[in-house]
């Protein structure tokens, strides 16, 4: 295949993308429109949790395909009904509501939560809808999501922002106790942020935050679009801390590649009314037919266990990478890790695992200072070595 600078030109301009355009897919590896392999350990932003085009998803599409593709979200169907039932057994919430996007699952969470303070209004009898958020989280491209995240800069690029959502520092508790008023509803943050740089909120901080919004009457809404289905080494990343939630939202893994989201709360929770929620794409059985698929495939017996142990293998491998090269070591949680380079070579070292020949690496750098690590949940030992030998010829010339 030829790479066309026009067809490139014709497309909307919102990032800077290298040269290459990927034609095929499996497992770990990518190949390139001229031929050339890629190990990778992005893998569409912790999107292709098995992979690239895992079989359980192909038969998953191919079969729903033929069977039903949409009769409409007006009506139930099997996929959808399967894959909630399933959600709702597995966690700690009983309501189950399908979308397209992390953004959007955001976006109905925010909903739900601003729902939730009209119907209990504070002791002046007035609308609670304040959500308390955190700098340098990130919830999403929306205007709502937008304004939830704490992206630097991202409070002006469309402005006027969406109101009602006061920052506070992760791993701070008296910063969120400080911005709690009579208007606050809820408190959203991620379990690990993730393009913030990989940075766990932490068990101390998690029960800690339980327990304050629980004094104050607050929803504690976990966005676990990256650290949900199976990343962190639990199913869902608030079982890492030994905590419940009120509302999570769940994206990326779910679909395993496909466009899928979910937005989860418990009974109490659960208030919207008919015509507060909906989406033409809602629940759709060809996407929930893959969810069913992907997620059966993570609860078969051991596949977490395994997650958790090349988790630490990668965790050990990147700490020996850090001891080498005088770095500042790494963290994260089961298959969502950093290296904290300690110079600002991330975009450089980006770059050169990419155009490595013969082989390319996929890697990303969230933060300057850092490289991200979001394998497939399957990836190998021995696909973790060969990652390690490509990083290495990287910074034996950066570092
Ligand atoms: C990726 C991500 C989102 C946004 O999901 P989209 O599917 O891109 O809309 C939201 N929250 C977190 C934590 C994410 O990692």
């Amino acid at each position: 295949m030829e790479f066309s600078q026009y067809a490139v030109d014709k497309l909307m301009f919102v990032a800077n993308k290298p040269p290459v355009v990927f034609t095929e897919g499996q497992g770990s590896w990518l190949t390139d429109h001229a031929g050339k392999r890629y190990l990778d350990f992005m893998q569409g932003w912790a999107v292709n949790c098995l992979g690239h085009s895992p079989q359980c998803m192909q038969d998953a599409l191919v079969t729903q395909g033929k069977k039903l593709i949409n009769p409409s979200p007006a009506f139930y169907n099997e996929p959808a009904l399967e894959l909630a039932a399933l959600l709702a057994t597995r966690s700690c919430f009983d309501r189950v509501f399908f979308l397209s996007s992390g953004a959007e699952a955001n976006e109905g969470a925010i909903k739900l939560a601003r729902k939730y303070g009209k119907v209990h209004k504070n002791t002046a009898g007035q609308n609670r809808y304040e959500i308390i958020t955190f700098n340098h989280g990130f919830h999403g491209r929306t205007l709502a999501t937008m304004s939830a995240s704490g992206k630097p800069g991202w409070d002006t690029i469309f402005a006027p922002q969406v109101d009602g959502f006061p920052k506070a520092e992760i791993g701070d508790l008296a910063s969120v106790e400080k911005l709690i008023t009579d208007k606050t509803v809820a408190v959203m943050l991620e379990p690990v942020q993730g393009e913030g740089g990989v940075i766990p909120a932490g068990r101390e901080f998690m029960q800690g935050l339980r327990a304050l919004t629980e004094k104050h009457g607050l929803l504690l809404i976990c966005d676990e679009v990256q650290t949900g289905m199976g990343r962190t080494g639990e199913l869902f990343g608030y079982q890492l801390y030994g905590i419940e939630p009120d509302i999570m939202t769940l994206g990326k893994g779910i679909g395993g590649g496909v466009p899928l989201a979910a937005l989860l709360c418990t009974e109490r929770v659960a208030c919207f009314e008919p015509g507060d929620q909906g989406g033409t794409y809602t629940g759709n059985p060809l996407m929930t037919a893959v969810g069913l698929a992907v997620t059966k495939e993570m609860l078969k017996p051991g596949f977490l266990q395994t997650v958790k142990d090349t988790g630490s293998y990668l965790r050990r491998e990147l700490l020996k990478l850090s001891e080498r090269y005088g770095m500042q070591g790494e963290r994260g949680e089961g298959l969502l890790r950093a290296l904290q380079l300690g110079k600002d070579i991330g975009p450089a070292a980006v770059e050169a695992a990419r155009d490595l020949q013969p082989t390319g690496l996929l890697i990303n750098s969230p933060r300057p200072n850092l490289l991200r690590f979001m394998p497939a949940l399957n990836v190998t030992k021995d696909e973790i070595d060969q990652m390690i030998v490509l990083l290495t010829q990287v910074l034996d010339k950066l570092a």
